[in-house]
């Protein structure tokens, strides 16, 4: 099963990816993970990336294309995984469906996790405080600042790919405002039919 997760910064991706890849035992592949554990090991991807994440820009595609491409040949992802934050742009996935037709395989569902935008500044500053009270690192790009500039390039260049999968037959939209365990229900339903 490969499952693409849509949704703006805060919409509660990366919470239901990780609950989905746990009861599903499928990998959860998050390109921002990936590339902030790129800028800790201070690759080369790491360096180029860092300026850009932290101005809440979006990295390359190419770049992006490629660090996916190399993690889904990985043999844990032989049964499936689940992508959290790619793709995030048209071109993006049409590189994705080269990348997965090169080697035999598709896109099973793609989620979108619909939320009330105006509540997310709100939950952004909940996250923070949860982070910090946990005695966590806060991310460099989760601050009001750079979050409303993330917002801002999700509904420019992200939110184009919701009428992409629509045609393809493949989306599902999910309400996110639901409490986080009423969204994973609806998820588990959805996915159980895809
Ligand atoms: P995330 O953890 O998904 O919120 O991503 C954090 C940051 O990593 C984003 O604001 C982008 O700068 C970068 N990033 C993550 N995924 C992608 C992607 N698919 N394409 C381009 N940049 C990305």
């Amino acid at each position: 099963m490969i499952v693409v997760f849509l949704g703006p910064p805060g919409a509660g991706k990366g919470t239901q990816a990780a609950y989905i890849s746990a009861k599903r035992d499928i990998p959860q592949l998050s390109t921002g993970d990936m590339l902030r554990a790129a800028i800790a090991a201070g690759s080369d991807v790491g360096r180029q990336a860092k300026a850009i994440i932290d101005r809440g820009d979006l990295v390359s595609d190419e770049i992006v294309a490629g660090i996916v491409s190399e993690r889904i040949d990985m043999s844990d992802c032989e049964s499936g995984f689940l992508l959290d934050g790619f793709p995030r742009t048209i071109e993006q996935a049409h590189m994705l469906d080269r990348i997965l037709a090169g080697k035999g395989r598709d896109i099973s569902c793609v989620l979108e996790l619909v939320v009330d935008e105006g509540a997310l500044v709100d939950r952004l500053n909940s996250r923070i405080s949860d982070a910090k009270a946990r005695g966590d690192e806060v991310r460099s790009d989760d601050n009001v600042e750079t979050f409303q500039k993330r917002l801002g390039v999700y509904q420019e260049q992200t939110a184009p790919l919701v009428p992409f999968y629509e045609g393809k037959g493949v989306l599902k939209k999910i309400d996110g405002m639901q409490p986080v365990e009423v969204v994973s229900a609806d998820i588990d339903r959805i996915l159980d039919e895809c």
